[in-house]
């Protein structure tokens, strides 16, 4: 098993390479993204464990880039934030999974592990509720088989209703996790896209799945 480490931090990555090799895989090393996805386009790997804030092209590129170009190879994220706004990011560009600096090695070890078993990157990268089905890597949605025609921002407000599907989510919370951005006064915006959202997944079929819970929030569900 082959895998490349993207990490600009040269202690970090070393410590990776050595422990990774230490446990059988055979490594490689980029130190910039541009040095990463010159590797990983043109050498074959089962794992990209990618560190987010890298100089010059970061993170976020480097995925772009290579699910642009049909690489599906599995990334493991290194990220120092963890917003839920950034999770939601990184599915979208079809990374696989996530582990906040610092973390140990062990619990890296165990998610390497974890997505070696699981495969190529988009196969898990597909959310479904009922009849929808939002792809979260080629950011496509549909419903009962039809293409959604949404905006980003719709996709990704839909993307993180249909990740916390079942749950009350606040205006203010969905404001903060959508918009990146403090709420108290106005939650008009959420609404207005909310409506937005419900014309195109809701309104042209004959289930329901976006309700509003009076005077709390939004809950995505299947039960009509
Ligand atoms: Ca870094």
């Amino acid at each position: 098993m082959k895998i490349l480490v993207v990490e600009d931090e040269q202690k970090t990555s070393a410590y990776l390479k050595r422990g990774l090799e230490e446990n059988g895989f055979v490594v490689d090393v980029a130190h910039t993204g541009e040095d990463g996805s010159h590797l990983a386009e043109t050498q074959p790997y089962d794992l990209i464990v990618l560190d987010v804030l890298l100089p010059g092209r970061d993170g976020w590129k480097v995925v772009t880039e290579l699910r642009r170009r049909g690489i599906e190879t599995p990334v493991l994220f290194l990220t120092a934030r963890d917003a839920v706004r950034d999770r939601v990011k990184g599915f979208e560009l079809g990374a696989d999974d996530y582990l906040v600096k610092p973390f140990a090695f062990s619990e890296l070890l165990a998610r390497v592990r974890s997505l070696l078993r699981r495969g190529p990157a988009r196969q898990s990268a597909v959310l479904r509720l009922g009849d929808l089905e939002v792809d979260l890597s080629r950011h496509r949605a549909q419903r009962a088989g039809r293409a959604l025609d949404l905006t980003p921002k719709e996709f990704q407000l839909l993307s993180f209703l249909l990740q916390r599907c079942g749950e009350v989510l606040s205006r203010t919370l969905i404001a903060e996790q959508v918009w990146d951005i403090n709420f108290e006064s106005d939650s008009n915006l959420v609404e207005v896209h909310m409506r937005r959202l419900r014309s195109k997944v809701d309104d042209p079929f004959e289930t329901r799945l976006i309700h509003t819970v009076r005077g709390v929030g939004y809950v995505l569900d299947a039960r009509g």
